[in-house]
């Protein structure tokens, strides 16, 4: 199972800690994740074994979607800053409207992908 994780700035710290959290899952479900650049550097730096793609600003969120409506990416974990202004939210709505096209699950806060993970 491959699950996209995405932070925004603002959010970094509670996605490595959410990571952190359900890191037995993870590992017993045998996830792959894949990310954006830099949260994907992040989760690297805690330890996790992660597949990075660009940077969310110079496509990195593009990328995830394509493998979104490529099936390959079961589901996303899209922590947005709801209080920051985002030079590519054009990408970000695309990768939204793609899981929605796709019917993949997406959670956009940690409390929405505690249940997500919780279900796997
Ligand atoms: P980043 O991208 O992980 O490279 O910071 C996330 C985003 O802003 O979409």
């Amino acid at each position: 199972m491959e699950i996209a994780i995405i932070a925004h700035d603002g959010k970094k710290t509670e996605m490595v800690q959410f990571l952190m959290d359900f890191k037995a899952v993870l590992q017993a479900k045998k996830i792959t994740l894949i990310s954006t650049g830099t949260t994907g550097k992040n989760a690297e730096k805690a330890g996790f074994k992660v597949e990075k793609f660009l940077s969310g600003p110079f496509g990195g969120d593009a990328q995830i979607a394509a493998r979104v409506a490529e099936g390959k990416t079961d589901m996303v974990f899209f922590f947005r800053d709801p209080l920051g202004m985002h030079p590519h939210e054009p990408d970000i709505a695309m990768l939204m409207r793609l899981c929605d096209v796709h019917d993949v699950p997406l959670a956009t806060n940690p409390a929405t992908a505690e249940l997500l993970i919780k279900s796997i």
